[in-house]
């Protein structure tokens, strides 16, 4: 199969734009010229130190990020920052936090807190999946909490939260990993913001913190120290070796962000190419169903299921699976823990890619469809 007739719909590692790829292709080899390619540059170079504060100014301009937050580059994932949020931001483990679990990654963000701090769970548990965000009047908000934890996209389940919640003045922790410029963030309402690069923004190996100034210096001493958020910062990111081939291709998306339009506009192809494919699935009467209620139905992880008489149809998914990828229309099946079919539209994937998925989705179901 060939990159030019393949559109990857993956959940992560996700797909780059072309640009990008073609980009870092040139400078695998040779870097700038100087004769050895980017992974093999110092990280204590001259080009890595310009190349590493460029990426955290870029990211400061597309999201206007206010100049008492400081960007930091730590390595782990989103699965570090589980265990880094409670050690940074907490005294100790009889401090309770709040968490809202929407789907699989706060809640395994809650299951790794446990270790550190009182987990308190703000919503009732969602028997029969995850589907909605209860209303404000039924949140089981703690007085004084540490940090209230919400994950803004579940990339599993396709929760998304329209607005952060509001939580008054306790500190706010978002996972923006999934959503992460698609949209305008206001990082104000936070304490901190992360993200995992391999979505939207890169590749796997350098997870993004935005963290609020004024909470550094406070974590607890027995905290590793490539997750101390003050040592990272007083680093700027290099306090160890660094993924410098992650720190680079972040470089080169944020980069391409900027030249198409920044964060403004990767939010408007977010509305249209969510427009695409909802709209098939809505005239597609029941044929395609997705389980989250409207509101909160993530416009970046569409999970849905194909169904006969109202019952989800795996052989019927299978069928979706192969001929799509006969189409080159590939990784679009659903988590293993939910199952049918799940299509993720990061920013990297065009409009263009949506609407050849759609108009594929529209002669599926004509013939498929009893
Ligand atoms: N948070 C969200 C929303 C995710 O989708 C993921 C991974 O897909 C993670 C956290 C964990 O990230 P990582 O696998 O980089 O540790």
């Amino acid at each position: 199969r060939k990159r030019e007739n393949t559109i990857n719909f993956s959940p992560g590692p996700a797909a780059l734009p072309d640009e990008v790829v073609r980009e870092a292709r040139e400078n695998v080899m040779n870097y700038k010229g100087l004769g050895l390619g980017v992974m093999e540059l110092s990280h204590r170079s001259p080009e890595y130190t310009a190349l590493n504060l460029q990426t955290q100014d870029l990211l400061r301009s597309l999201l206007h990020i206010p100049s008492n937050y400081q960007v930091l580059f730590q390595q782990g994932g989103g699965t570090a920052q589980f265990a880094a949020i409670p050690l940074n931001l907490t005294p100790s483990e009889d401090t309770t936090a709040d968490y809202f679990i929407t789907g699989m990654w706060s809640q395994k963000a809650a299951k790794e807190g446990e270790k550190f701090v009182k987990v308190n769970h703000v919503l009732s548990k969602a028997d029969g999946g995850y589907m909605t965000i209860p209303e404000q009047s039924q949140w089981n908000l703690t007085p004084g909490a540490g940090f209230v934890y919400y994950c803004a996209n579940e990339t599993v389940h396709g929760v998304e939260f329209p607005e952060p919640p509001d939580v008054g003045s306790v500190p706010l922790v978002c996972d923006a990993s999934s959503n992460f410029l698609t949209r305008p963030i206001d990082i104000a309402k936070h304490a901190v913001v992360y993200a995992g690069a391999q979505k939207n923004v890169g590749c796997a190996g350098v997870t993004v913190v935005i963290v609020r100034e004024d909470l550094l210096g406070k974590c607890r001493p027995y905290t590793p120290v490539v997750l101390d958020y003050a040592v990272t910062a007083k680093a700027k990111s290099v306090y160890n070796t660094p993924p410098v081939w992650s720190v680079y291709i972040l470089n080169l998306v944020l980069k391409w962000i900027q030249k198409h339009g920044g964060v403004e506009a990767m939010e408007r192809n977010r509305v249209a190419k969510f427009q695409s494919l909802i709209s098939v699935i809505d005239q597609s009467g029941g044929f395609y169903r997705i389980p989250v209620e409207r509101r909160f139905c993530s416009h970046v992880n569409i999970p849905f299921r194909i169904t006969v008489a109202g019952e989800a149809n795996s052989d019927l998914e299978a069928k979706f699976l192969s001929d799509a990828a006969a189409l080159g229309l590939v990784q679009l099946k659903g988590h293993r823990s939910v199952g049918g079919i799940r299509v993720c539209l990061y920013n990297a994937i065009s409009c263009e890619d949506v609407q050849k998925l759609a108009s594929f989705m529209s002669h599926f179901m004509l013939q498929n469809r009893n």
